[in-house]
């Protein structure tokens, strides 16, 4: 049995394969409308998240298949004290599949550890979101027709967008991709990203500051948001908030084919005068997510998967130097609230003597 944790447990076969299946469900949605019939998804959501939470929603129906579930932690079983783990255990007892989304980062692979049917992390806090990298992906292929040979701009928030860091580690994968990573300084990528994905994989890349100079270049362009809960200072994120806004201006020395895409919600990082350009995909994206999901759950619930050994069985995962004697320093962690689960950390980069939680990644350097 598997689940979906990381974007990382899927390999690029997997994850084309799951493409060639969103793009037939597109073309023939007739013919996969029973294709979950009888079966049924559990949204557990422990924050409230309507979009993706109607996207998972809306490809469980479309696939003939129900739903129950919650959508915020206040109506569930949590705002009683029940641990991630037994929640996970009785509610896999109601449905053939879990969908979780939760504030503290690890909770879905807690949950995946105890649940007897597959887990879908749908979001954990600022760590992972795989379904919004499979939509990601499955844009650039559908609108591009290759996930290969392309540069690729980043534009706004690099330092904390989880959906920018999991988007490099998978287009990092495919070759003769070329990044370029547009930021203010306080918002650059972190140096781990460059050091143990770009430097890795041997993707070449170019960081600047300078927006319309990078935007001729580019094939796919994936603006963020930049949030002002992440600043502790006031005064730098009103210095930062406004300096990257696309504008149709901007867009007649971009190429004719180029991709804009962006998670969203927007605020008015892309003004509204763009959506109606044909290089807009962003709507678009949040479509092929629905069709992404699909192809996930089919490819999850598929019994043909159930001989398939997971990438990331967890014993694999703690099977490498472990130590147990320190404590996760992550307020955000998972292991701050789930009583028993054990403090465990994997050695992330032996040069440097780097340890990483198992649940969450944090580095305790
Ligand atoms: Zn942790």
């Amino acid at each position: 049995m598997r689940s979906l944790i990381d974007i990382l447990d899927l390999s690029v076969e997997e994850i084309d394969r799951l493409m060639d299946v969103a793009a037939s469900i597109m073309e023939n949605p007739m013919s996969y409308a029973e294709a979950m019939r009888h079966k049924k998804l559990a949204t557990l959501f422990f924050e409230p998240s309507t979009r993706t939470r109607l996207s998972f929603e809306a490809a469980m129906y479309e696939l003939g298949g129900n739903v129950l579930g919650f959508s915020e932690a206040s109506t569930s079983s949590a705002a009683k004290g029940e641990s991630i783990s037994d929640t996970a255990r009785i509610v896999a007892g109601y449905a053939d599949i879990l969908v979780m989304r939760h504030p503290k980062e690890g909770a879905p692979l807690v949950a995946s550890l105890s649940s007897p049917v597959p887990v879908i992390n749908a979001g954990d806090g600022g760590h992972n979101h795989p379904t919004q990298t499979l939509a990601d992906l499955f844009t650039i292929r559908h609108e591009k027709k290759r996930l290969c040979d392309l540069t690729v701009g980043f534009c706004g928030d690099l330092k904390y967008g989880r959906t920018v860091h999991s988007l490099i580690a998978a287009l990092s994968r495919y070759t003769g991709i070329r990044f370029v990573l547009i930021s203010p300084e306080e918002l650059r990528i972190p140096s781990y990203v460059k050091r143990d994905i770009l430097a890795e994989s041997g993707a070449s890349y170019v960081e600047t500051t300078d927006f319309e100079g990078a935007l001729p270049e580019l094939d796919i362009l994936y603006m963020t948001r930049i949030q002002r809960e992440r600043f502790s200072d006031p005064a730098v994120y009103e210095r930062v908030k406004d300096l990257y806004i696309l504008d149709p201006s901007m867009l007649k020395h971009a190429k004719d084919d180029l991709c804009i895409m962006h998670p969203l919600p927007r605020v008015n990082e892309i003004s509204v005068a763009v959506d109606a350009d044909p290089r807009a995909c962003y709507f678009r994206q949040a479509l092929y997510g629905k069709y992404m999901r699909m192809a996930l759950i089919l490819f999850l619930l598929d019994e043909k998967q159930l001989s398939v050994p997971s990438p990331k069985e967890v014993s694999e995962t703690v099977s490498l130097p472990v130590r147990r004697d320190a404590i996760c320093k992550n307020r955000r962690c998972i292991t701050t609230t789930e009583q028993e689960l054990p403090q465990l950390f994997k050695l992330a980069n032996p040069k440097e003597g780097v340890w990483r939680c198992v649940w969450c990644e944090h580095r305790n350097t």
